[in-house]
């Protein structure tokens, strides 16, 4: 069984209340091969609500305690985020899940790239806060991007 964000089977839980469809992640749902999850939604987030970027590092250095999750208004939800960020680990331990795919980019579920924290649509190296917990619990983190050829290779050795 796989994990995926929510957004990307077509969910409207993005802080704009859009989603991001994505056809592959649709049909891992269609054929009962993934479940939906969003580490916002069971972090104790709504839609719609206001955007939030990483500031002073990624995902890592805020389970550290080395940076903030700040809103564009400036309000600090860093905790909401970590919560996100277990309740997620609990569900793909329950799932069984060894691969999460998780949307781009996001302060919850980049893997790889993130915002930096200017709201300007700057992109950074680094993970989301639920990417890096993940990680660090021995599950593997793929973004949409990188779910084509994880497909490809377990088609290949079926
Ligand atoms: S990117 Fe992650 S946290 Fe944001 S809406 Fe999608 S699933 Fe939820």
């Amino acid at each position: 069984m796989l994990l995926v964000s929510a957004c990307l089977a077509g969910l409207k839980v993005r802080y704009n209340g859009t989603d991001c469809l994505d056809d592959a992640i649709a049909e891992l749902i269609g054929s009962g091969q993934a479940a939906t999850v969003c580490p916002e939604l069971l972090g104790g987030f709504a839609v719609p609500r206001e955007p939030a970027e990483i500031q002073g590092g990624d995902g890592h250095d805020v389970l550290d305690g080395r940076a903030k999750v700040v809103t564009r208004s400036g309000e600090d939800v860093t905790a909401l985020y970590v919560k996100g960020a277990y309740e997620t680990l609990r569900q793909a331990r329950e799932a069984g899940a060894e691969v999460v795919v998780l949307k781009a980019n996001s302060p919850s579920c980049g893997s790889g790239t993130i915002y930096d924290g200017t709201f300007a649509g700057v992109r950074v190296p680094g993970d989301g806060v639920t990417t890096a917990l993940l990680a660090r619990n021995g599950i593997r983190v793929l973004s949409e991007d990188e779910l084509p050829v994880f497909l490809a290779g377990r088609v290949r050795a079926e």
